[in-house]
Parts: C-alpha cells; sequence; structure tokens
C-alpha cells in the first residue's frame, strides 16, 4: 500500500551521532526493507559540544560514508547526505563551520539545549518530576523563543521535531502540561518557516509514546491553515528497526489535513512527492 507513492525519510541518525551506534549500512537495508526509496542520513552535530569533544570529523565521516554507499546501492535506494544542528546560534563561528563543511544534500534546524537558568543540558536528560509546573512553562517559554532566534538566525531546509519537550515531559514523565499559553510563540514559529521557505517536518519517533507526532495534529492543521504546505516525514531512527516508522499513519493524517504533496531536499532543494 505504502508502494504507490515514492517515500522518503529524512531524518536519521547513525554511528556518526554520540547517541546511536547504528551503521549507516544497516539502516540503509531497514529502509530499503521498509520500501522506502530515499532517505537522509542527518547526524547530530550539537555545536555547544564543541567545548567538549570533536563535532566535526563524525559529521565528515558520515558524509563520506554516505557517497560510498551511494554508489554501493545505486537503483536500490538513494542515500542523502545531511545534518542535524542545533543550539548553533550559541556559537556562531562554530556553527558557520559546520554549515560550510560538506555540500548537504540538506540540514535539519532542532533546539535540544534551552538557555534557561541553570538548565542548559539537553532536555531529554532534564528530570521534569523535580521542576514546579511554573518551571516547566518558563523552560517552555525559553525553548520556543530560542526556537524563534534559530529561525531568524541560521540557514536550513527543515525544522525538526517542534514540540519536542513534550515527547519528555508528557511522554516520559506523565506531567499534563497546555501548549495554550505558547499559541503566539507557536504561531510566530509557523510564520517564520512559511516566510523562509523552511519545511516542517513531521516527527515519527513520538508516536507510540504519544499517539500523536511533533508536532501534534492541531499544530499540523494550523500550519496548514496558514498557508504552510512544505511538509518532510522524519523518523528520527537512532536504531535500523525504527526506519520510515508509522510513515502510513502520517501519510493517512496529512491527507486527511489537506496536504496533497510532501517534499524530500536534494542538494538543499526542495523536490516534491505526490501523496
Ligand atoms: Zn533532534
Ligand atoms: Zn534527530
Amino acid at each position: 500500500m505504502m508502494k504507490n507513492i515514492m517515500i522518503a525519510d529524512m531524518h536519521t541518525h547513525s554511528e556518526f551521532s554520540h547517541d546511536s551506534s547504528c551503521p549507516i549500512e544497516e539502516m540503509c537495508l531497514s529502509e530499503i526493507q521498509k520500501g522506502t526509496d530515499i532517505f537522509a542520513v542527518t547526524d547530530h552535530c550539537d555545536v555547544a559540544s564543541f567545548r567538549d569533544y570533536d563535532v566535526f570529523t563524525p559529521i565528515l565521516d558520515s558524509y563520506r560514508t554516505v557517497q560510498a554507499l551511494n554508489e554501493k546501492y545505486a537503483g536500490r535506494c538513494q542515500i542523502l547526505s545531511g545534518a542535524e544542528i542545533s543550539e548553533g546560534f550559541w556559537f556562531p563561528e562554530q556553527y558557520q563551520k559546520i554549515h560550510d563543511l560538506v555540500p548537504y544534500d540538506v540540514i535539519i534546524g532542532s533546539v535540544h539545549c534551552v538557555k534557561c537558568d541553570n538548565l542548559e543540558i539537553a532536555y531529554s536528560k532534564i528530570n521534569f518530576l523535580v521542576l514546579s509546573d511554573k518551571k516547566i512553562y518558563e523552560y517552555l517559554d525559553c525553548y520556543f523563543n530560542d526556537m524563534i532566534t534559530m529561525l531568524e538566525t541560521e540557514d536550513f531546509d527543515i525544522l525538526a521535531h517542534l514540540n519536542c519537550p513534550i515527547r519528555y515531559i508528557r511522554g516520559k514523565y506523565g506531567i499534563d502540561i497546555d501548549l495554550t499559553p505558547f499559541e503566539a510563540q507557536i504561531s510566530a514559529v509557523l510564520e517564520t518557516i512559511i516566510k523562509r521557505k523552511i519545511a516542517l517536518e513531521i516527527n515519527t519517533s513520538s508516536f507510540d509514546l504519544l499517539n500523536d507526532f511533533l508536532p501534534d495534529q492541531t499544530i499540523v492543521q494550523r500550519y496548514y491553515d496558514m498557508g504552510g504546505r512544505l511538509i518532510t516525514l522524519g523518523s528520527d531512527a537512532h536504531i535500523s528497526k525504527n526506519a520510515s516508522v508509522h510513515f502510513e499513519t502520517a501519510l493517512n493524517v496529512l491527507r486527511k489535513t489537506g496536504f496533497d504533496r510532501i517534499f524530500y531536499y536534494k542538494n538543499r532543494n526542495a523536490q516534491s512527492i505526490n501523496i
């Protein structure tokens, strides 16, 4: 059923990310098995981590491995080279270096750490249970402000997992928070990506936990209603079995919302796929 249309998974990780040990070839075989035609290897470059380790060499290694595997798998699967760059605006010089390092097919922009008092570690590592509700709302306020700063100052193609802290706050810790207070900021994010022609990612990694995507369906609907049409699918797979996970469900949601196309990026240009 998926095979009537072309499938592109624009967000995956490999052993060149600090939090994955999956060889790109293993991910490639899994993508092929799922019927995926195109996938992007978007290893992490958490720019702020340059203070602790070399964030550049893994991206270079990832890029070279993609080039080699593309020859090997030509005709079976197209592998795109990319990077998921986060906290770029914290360190503009290092950001520029990673941005210019290789001729990427796609750059994903993410917020993984937030400038909020003493909570600068990645939100995936914050124990939200020890924070008051007030502090969590303050944290999310900083998160969306940082996202707007990133959108205004960095050059990238796809905005990753717009409301990602929810995966941890609600999904992992079961804290019932509500995004209503952030509607103006979320609208500003959507307005800015539409204006700057940055794609909105439907990140499917949260579906088992939240029974929804990142961002959730109400935000996707709002994006559509505001005129946003640039949409990509990303599994954010860190292990091969999660390649293109829940894409059928995501495509059905997108069709119901009104979308008739999704996109992938090659040479940093958006290419459409009819759905
Ligand atoms: Zn991410
Ligand atoms: Zn990712």
